[in-house]
């Protein structure tokens, strides 16, 4: 069994530059995921001098580990938006993700990307009784707007909804494609992370560990923006983590699926094999992922009879009015995240309106997504969402376990002893926004439960939006 994702066997080409203490250009794309690539095409003949750098490699983020089904059938985001806002600005999301798709296609097909584009039918199913009348709301509203949408039956499910203009694809093949196409136009630099920024006279300085970068114009693609101010995007979203299991089939099928009950169960197939996604939980600081790896594994056995070949975990970052953040910050400054756990569609549509505001064009979903919008929806979400992690610390306080907390001087640590006996002892103190850490017993990784920054075990920084170490301690 691998403990990587299934697309991650791929290793993608990159002729990545230094940068000799400072450099200068007009134009920087902060992280080479999804986003910052799709970005980089729509910018790459501009006639302006474009560079992207990112903390580690290309493509080495949320995307290597996504299950990318390409499709408008999101659960029952439309229901939820029109709740949220009204049925305009829900119709109005539902073009964006078309227009996605065709975009996403085009590119495709135009550059003739190898990456398994694959046409495949989407299903909204549920197990649960209870639900039905969400499915029906879903389909209604999808008629409504003319969308062709089929009732399915099966044994295995109460209620079912498919569209099937819609399509899966290897993703890491994609921006394979992609580094090719742009990089005749475009400087990479890959583990450049940024760590701050301000804006001096009529250019932003960006602070890196690689040295100060000079640009007219910023493009935040790093997933989670690593600044607070301006947007406020951790008061305005929360982070899902997801368990997926891969496995080969004998038999596999032309369609991706996804249910709205509690316990998510999200397929997709790829050539033989079947990815399985489940146990999508909110992070909150009484968790415990190995827990829920396990579970994850279980319940794949028990459902498909077989052991995974590949198993990992992913999180993503969720908006609380269901809607994401793309667009300009403030002069010259633009950001693209919070897809909700779409982001093959979203990053699309964010990096069309990011490169459509850096050309003066005009984007028709610029103002659905403004990424400075303040809302009811936004609000209540956020003073909920704060009750996930009031626990302080965890209940094994003094207790002894592996990792043992303890208290000196009111400082909490936690210190963990690996195999050769060393204990490693760190401050569970978030250096991001001061959240307690919670201990992954699966990684060994110490967990930022608000908002998804990972630690190693001698506190160094894996995964942000932080871009500081916890504080170390003498090992003791
Ligand atoms: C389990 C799971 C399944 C999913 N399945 C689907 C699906 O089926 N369909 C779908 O549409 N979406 C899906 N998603 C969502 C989708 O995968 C993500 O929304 C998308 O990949 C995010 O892309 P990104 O480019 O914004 O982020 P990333 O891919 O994380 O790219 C950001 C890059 O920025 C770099 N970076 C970070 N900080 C810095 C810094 N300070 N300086 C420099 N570089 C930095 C990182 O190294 C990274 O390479 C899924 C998500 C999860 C968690």
């Amino acid at each position: 069994m691998k403990n990587i994702s299934i697309w991650e066997d791929i290793n993608i080409k990159v002729k990545s530059k230094n940068i000799e203490k400072e450099l200068t250009t007009d134009i920087l794309i902060i992280g080479g995921g999804i986003t910052g690539l799709n970005t980089a095409y729509f910018l790459k003949d501009i006639g302006k001098q474009v560079a992207i750098i990112d903390k580690g490699k290309i493509g080495c983020g949320i995307t290597s580990k996504t299950t990318a089904k390409i499709s408008y059938l999101q659960e029952n985001i439309y229901t939820k938006l029109t709740n949220n806002f009204d049925e305009d600005t829900a119709k109005l999301y539902l073009n964006s993700q078309i227009d996605a798709i065709k975009l996403i296609k085009d590119i495709i097909d135009k550059n003739k990307i190898k990456c398994d584009l694959e046409k495949v039918a989407s299903i909204l199913f549920t197990r649960d009784a209870k639900n039905i009348e969400k499915i029906s709301k879903e389909k209604e509203l999808l008629k409504k707007w003319n969308i062709k949408v089929e009732d399915i039956l099966s044994d295995n499910i109460v209620s079912g909804i498919k569209v099937s203009d819609t399509y899966t694809f290897h993703p890491l093949k994609y921006l394979d494609g992609l580094v090719k196409i742009i990089s005749e136009y475009v400087d990479i630099y890959e583990n450049v992370t940024a760590k701050n920024i301000t804006l001096e006279k009529d250019k932003y300085k960006v602070e890196t560990n690689r040295g100060i970068i000079y640009a007219k114009k910023v493009i935040v693609a790093c997933h989670y923006p690593f600044f607070i101010i301006p947007t406020m995007i951790p008061l305005k979203t929360y982070i899902k983590r997801e368990y997926v299991n891969v496995a080969k089939m004998k038999n596999t099928s032309n369609y991706s699926a996804i249910n709205i009950d509690d316990n998510l169960m999200s397929i997709r197939y790829y050539k033989d094999y079947l990815i399985y996604g489940s146990n999508k939980h909110r992070l909150t600081s009484k968790i415990d992922y190995k827990e829920n790896y396990d579970k994850s594994r279980k319940d794949f056995k028990n459902l498909f009879k077989k052991d995974p070949l590949y198993t990992w975990m992913n999180q993503d970052i969720m908006s609380n009015d269901n809607l994401p953040f793309i667009g300009k910050v403030k002069d010259n400054l633009y950001i693209s995240t919070a897809y909700n756990a779409w982001g093959m569609t979203n990053s699309m549509i964010g990096s069309k309106i990011i490169s459509d505001l850096i050309m003066d064009k005009e984007n028709k979903y610029e103002k659905l997504f403004n990424p400075n919008r303040i809302n009811s929806s936004l609000i209540i979400e956020s003073i909920i969402g704060s009750f996930h992690y009031m626990k302080v610390y965890p209940e094994a306080l003094f207790k002894k376990s592996n990792p043992e907390y303890i208290e000196i001087k009111g400082v909490k640590y936690g210190v963990f002893t690996d195999t050769f006996g060393n204990r490693h002892m760190v401050s569970l103190i978030c250096p991001h926004m001061k959240c307690n850490l919670v201990f992954n017993r699966e990684e060994n990784t110490w967990d930022c439960p608000c908002h998804g920054s990972r630690f190693d075990i001698d506190g160094n920084i894996i995964y942000g939006p932080t871009t500081k170490d916890i504080k170390k301690c003498i090992k003791k």
